[in-house]
């Protein structure tokens, strides 16, 4: 039985305060109307802090402040002096890696093992690595003397919140842009330490601005007219609206959208490591992952092997605080969102699948979702075509390669997939088949600043991480190397 019991050391670590302004032009202010909302911790439903909410003045204001920073300063400077800011940056992410981690998993509710050993490193990973790219744009396959855009709009999700940010704000920095970040309403709190951390590095007024707020402010910056370039990562309803709206207009666009992954198990698959891979693959983050691998396809041959195992597995995973280390799966970032994971399993039922979790029981208070395996789905299922963004997986099988990849290409996403076999020659086919960015094979969710990563389809579009990811924030020169 899980009873919530805040782990005390780890909260002395982090000092929330009780309100938060926004962060232009290298300060924290007030928004101009003093409309604000509160951050909630998912765990236990407690208000954390009271956060300002940007309204039009504000975005005026904060692009503005980036705007400035770009001609005067930022622009201006030697990559290799933008190199070391983002080396100072990252350092000081590695000092303050504990606050972090354990300020990640209050506000959005994610295991601390994840926060302490995924999260964070590869945030500090993001900043080491794109601070060695600014002082050497010309190797970047962007031309001999790459430009930055200018001021970029960037707007990200809560699943990954002080991932997200680097993802964003590292390749941005590193090419000489300046930005305006939205972190997402449910997850702000991260990003607010981020801003400190700029103050602490000495980043220059401007250079990072952070608006909090909701959907709203996300729209008032993506239409401002004087933002050059927009980055998204969110859903592909949201990301598509912001199609629409830079369309026609001078800004250029990157934007990383849902997903609904397979993970194919073949039955020569090392099946203790391919189950490991699957429960990592849906059920880390609570599901809370574009790249999620939510469709399990396993041969037939192999499937009561698989399941049984899978089984046995999921009765060992503990759902609870997210502050022990002991913790596998934490809580749901959200009221809403664990509404919908709800709602669609509730859907997965009523179509006939059949519907398991593992005995678990689940605290009261605060937002939960036991992992919940679906069998007997079929492809016309909404439970395998739409994204649940939660600990569910929906199982099917398949015969023969073919069947595999037809079945895993059957999706309007195109994120990520996986392959577990034992043959090279297999995996080489399959990936050249899989209509996915990103396609890994014997393990999963596996992310690293040197590689790219995105979409095809209605994944969105663009790449973020590694040398690809430079060339969102570039405007390549005429005297173009390649
Ligand atoms: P969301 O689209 O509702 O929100 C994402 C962000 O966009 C938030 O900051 C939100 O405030 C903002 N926003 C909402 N409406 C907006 C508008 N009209 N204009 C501008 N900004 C707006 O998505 P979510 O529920 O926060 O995140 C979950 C989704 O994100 C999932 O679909 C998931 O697959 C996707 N995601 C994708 C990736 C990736 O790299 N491809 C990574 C993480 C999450």
């Amino acid at each position: 039985t899980f009873e919530y019991a805040p782990a005390p050391e780890s909260r002395a670590v982090v000092d929330i305060k009780s309100s938060y302004g926004l962060f232009i032009g290298g300060e924290f202010t007030d928004p101009a109307d003093g409309a604000s909302f509160k951050s909630i911790n998912p765990a236990n439903e407690e208000v954390l802090a009271d956060i300002a909410q940007a309204g039009v003045t504000d975005v005026d204001r904060a692009v503005a402040a980036a705007r400035k920073a770009f001609s005067q300063t930022w622009s201006k400077m030697s990559g290799r002096d933008r190199g070391k800011y983002l080396f100072r940056i990252a350092r000081i992410i590695q000092e303050r890696a504990r606050e972090l981690a354990v300020l990640e998993s209050i506000d959005n509710g994610k295991p601390i093992r994840e926060s302490r050993d995924v999260d964070i490193p590869l945030v500090a990973a993001h900043f080491f690595y794109y601070a060695g790219w600014a002082d050497k744009l010309e190797y970047a396959g962007y031309g001999v003397d790459p430009r930055p855009h200018g001021v970029a709009g960037q707007i990200i999700p809560w699943n990954f919140p002080m991932l997200m940010l680097a993802w964003k704000i590292a390749p941005a920095l590193a090419t000489g842009n300046t930005v305006v970040l939205k972190p997402a309403e449910t997850t702000p709190l991260t990003a607010l330490l981020f801003a400190e951390i700029c103050q602490q590095a000495d980043l220059p007024p401007g250079v990072v601005n952070i608006l909090t707020g909701a959907g709203e402010t996300g729209r008032l910056l993506v239409e401002h007219p004087d933002v050059d370039k927009v980055a998204f990562t969110g859903s592909t309803e949201v990301g598509k609206a912001i199609a629409r709206s830079v369309a026609g207009t001078s800004k250029k666009a990157t934007l990383e959208l849902g997903g609904k992954a397979a993970n194919i198990v073949f039955d020569d698959a090392p099946l203790d490591q391919a189950v490991e891979g699957i429960v990592n693959g849906i059920f880390f983050n609570q599901g809370h992952v574009c790249c999620a691998g939510s469709r399990l396809l396993v041969q037939e041959s192999v499937y009561d092997d698989v399941l049984a195992r899978l089984k046995r597995r999921l009765a060992t995973l503990r759902v609870g605080d997210p502050l022990d280390k002991n913790t596998d799966v934490g809580a749901i970032n959200s009221a809403e969102q664990l509404t919908r994971i709800r709602e669609l399993s509730e859907v997965g039922e009523a179509e006939g699948a059949e519907r398991w979790s593992p005995e678990c029981v689940l605290p009261e208070r605060g937002f939960w979702f036991a992992p919940t395996v679906f069998t007997g789905v079929s492809q016309a299922h909404r439970i395998a075509r739409e994204e649940i963004f939660g600990p569910v997986l929906s199982v099917l099988t398949f015969r023969t390669p073919a069947e595999a990849v037809e079945k895993a290409n059957n999706t309007p996403y195109g994120l990520s997939a996986g392959v577990w076999t034992d043959k090279g020659s297999r995996i080489l086919w399959m990936s050249q088949q899989l209509r996915a960015g990103v396609v890994w094979a014997n393990t999963f969710n596996k992310f690293d600043p040197t590689s790219p990563f995105g979409g095809y389809k209605e994944s969105g579009y663009g790449r973020e991480g590694g040398r690809h990811g430079l060339g969102a924030y570039l405007v390549p020169s005429e005297r173009s190397g390649r």
